[in-house]
């Protein structure tokens, strides 16, 4: 049998940055509109660091408003959650991201609940949340839908797919769960009191491993021919590269798995680029609905 397709999540995320980088040239030229995006870290959590720099290089190559709010590890709630009031508040922010985790003192909830739901491109706000689970017209969390954006092109009918998703998390499992409930797929969530984990695994056409435990799906549960999103993001020593030296490597075991799966995404360069892609197309749509525009006319 031959080895799995790599999905190549580096160069779908590039080809939908385009995408977004022209509308938001529509948005501006037909409309006077400016996206922008406003990204709240707070402390020094050096991967968090990394990450909202990307981001906000990404959003200005895409032609939108990057505005950066840097606090002390030391702020109170009631400060960050008076910033959040302010975002809200300011017509020239139409995305607003409050990186996590977030400091002990600081209830992570709160925050999330007091962004304004329009204005949520991570789509944890409770009325996104609650939107995608009746089938409405929400914001939906960037990770599962670049997920899903994977899988659409990769896969010609998701109708009718066995699909397993392997983690339950707010940010990721669940939010994946329904949006392939919604693509008609038959859907089972696994997690860590399953039983059975291989079984379940080799029952399914597509595989969405959203753990966090490297290497946990060995490739020999991979069923033939499967599709197989890999989310983990652990990080791991690296052999025979000295002291201290480390790696990235996803929750499967890709070296075995793409001697089975039709199709898998590798890590690096599979899902990870997509869910900053993602932010940016979330934060348009929201530009768009706020301003009344169909973002589908553009
Ligand atoms: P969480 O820790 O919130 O959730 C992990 C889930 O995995 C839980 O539902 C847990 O089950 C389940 N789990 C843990 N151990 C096992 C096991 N042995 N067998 C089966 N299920 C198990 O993680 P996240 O959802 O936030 O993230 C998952 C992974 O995805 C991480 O590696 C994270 O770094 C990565 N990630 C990557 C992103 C990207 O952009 N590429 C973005 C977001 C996350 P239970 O509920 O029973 O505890």
């Amino acid at each position: 049998m031959s080895e799995a397709r790599i999905i190549d999540g580096r160069a779908l995320a590039a080809k939908l940055r385009e995408g977004v980088a022209a509308r938001v040239e529509t948005l501006k030229s037909k409309h006077g509109l400016t996206p922008g995006l406003a990204v709240v870290i707070v402390g020094e959590n050096p991967a968090s660091q990394i990450y909202i720099r990307n981001k906000a290089r990404m959003t200005t190559e895409s032609g939108m408003n990057s505005f950066e709010h840097r606090l002390l590890a030391t702020t109170t709630q009631d400060e960050l959650l008076g910033l959040v009031e302010k975002l809200n508040d300011d017509s020239a922010v139409h995305g607003i991201l409050v990186q996590l985790p977030l400091p002990d003192q600081i209830d992570e909830a709160a925050v999330m609940e007091a962004i304004n739901p329009e204005k949520d491109v991570d789509g944890f706000h409770l009325v996104n949340v609650g939107l995608l689970a009746t089938g409405g017209d929400g914001l939906v969390p960037c990770t599962p839908l670049g997920c899903l954006l994977m899988l659409r092109a990769e896969v010609d009918e998701l109708k009718g797919k066995r699909a397993l998703i392997v983690g339950r998390s707010n940010i990721v499992g669940k939010p994946m769960a329904q949006l392939l409930l919604r693509e008609h797929c038959t859907v089972t969530i696994a997690h860590s009191r399953t039983r059975d984990l291989a079984a379940e695994c080799r029952n399914a056409d597509i595989l969405v491993a959203a753990v966090g435990v490297a290497h946990l799906i060995k490739g020999d549960w991979i069923k033939p021919g499967a599709v197989v999103i890999d989310v983990g993001q652990n990080v791991v020593p690296a052999p025979g590269k000295g002291d201290g030296k480390t790696q990235l490597i996803g929750d499967v075991e890709f070296e075995a798995a793409i001697k089975t799966a039709g199709a898998i995404t590798p890590v690096p360069g599979g899902v990870g680029p997509m869910t900053i892609a993602c932010l940016l197309k979330n934060t348009v749509s929201a530009a768009c609905r706020q301003a009344g525009i169909n973002e589908h006319s553009l």
